[in-house]
């Protein structure tokens, strides 16, 4: 059985995270999307609020699966038994950050765990959670950037009322 983890901190999901999902979970028998509890960040959703909105995203796809970690990704992998993991990119800077992670977790782990890439959708290739919390946080239109119930979620953060949400 093929199963990889797609991990990332998806403060919130967006509908480039997702549409990441929705590929590899078409590539792999499992896929688990795993939110990282990253004490360093100071996240707007705390993870049980990011693994709801994953789940309720996820609910129909029945490969997927949906946890969190702390800690280094490689132990996790290890724990689980899990050898690949899924990163999406999107520009030229998304790579070569995420050509030393992928480096740095192939050597730390002995070549147990590899990486594999999906390049975004161009739809949605400009698209990232900080870029989100922005805009909604000055009240600005995110509903072609995340699902309606995470578009709600968010404004609800920062105090702000959407009549038609
Ligand atoms: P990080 O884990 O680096 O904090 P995110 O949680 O924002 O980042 O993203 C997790 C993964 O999803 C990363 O591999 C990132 O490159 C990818 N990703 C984020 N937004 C998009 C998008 N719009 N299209 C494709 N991949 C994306």
């Amino acid at each position: 059985m093929k199963r990889a983890v797609y991990p990332g901190s998806f403060d919130p999901m967006t509908l480039g995270h997702l549409d990441i999902i929705v590929r590899a979970a078409e590539i792999f028998d499992e896929l688990i999307v795993s939110v990282l509890n990253n004490k360093v960040k100071t996240p707007l959703f705390s993870v049980e609020e990011r693994v709801k909105i994953l789940e309720e995203a996820t609910k129909g796809m029945p490969n997927v699966k949906i946890d969190s970690f702390s800690g280094l990704l490689i132990d996790y992998a290890k724990e689980n038994d899990i050898h690949v993991v899924v990163r999406g990119l999107r520009a030229i800077t998304d790579f070569e950050y995420e050509l030393q992670i992928a480096q740095t977790n192939r050597v730390l782990s002995e070549g147990q765990v590899d990486t594999i890439f999906l390049t975004t959708n161009l739809e949605y290739a400009y698209l990232s959670s900080s870029s989100v919390k922005e805009i909604a946080s000055f009240g600005g239109d995110i509903s072609k950037c995340v699902p309606e119930y995470v578009a709600k979620l968010t404004y609800e953060k920062y105090g702000i009322c959407k009549q038609n949400l």
